[in-house]
């Protein structure tokens, strides 16, 4: 287990990466950039999956922080530039 610091770096990428442990107990690579979201109205399709700082994922839009219901992380595999093809 690693212990107390949550940063690390993509094996990909090279770029830096922050662990949450989520809900279900997997730790998740995120990009340690903090996004404001909000969730969609009743049946329209979010646009992003975010991770809680309490490891909670939401499915929800990005938005500026007037509207914003609370704040997460992207996963880093989202936007990994030398990821999955
Ligand atoms: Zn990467």
């Amino acid at each position: 287990m690693r212990s107390g610091n949550p940063f690390g770096v993509c094996k990909n990428c090279g770029k830096q990466i922050m662990w949450i442990k989520t809900k279900a107990g997997k730790n998740m690579p995120v990009n340690p950039q903090m996004i404001n979201y909000r969730r969609p109205e009743a049946g329209k399709k979010a646009e992003e999956k975010l991770v809680t700082p309490q490891g909670e994922i939401v499915a929800a839009d990005r938005t500026d922080g007037r509207n914003a219901e609370g704040f997460g992380y992207i996963s880093h595999f989202a936007t990994c530039t030398k990821g999955r093809r």
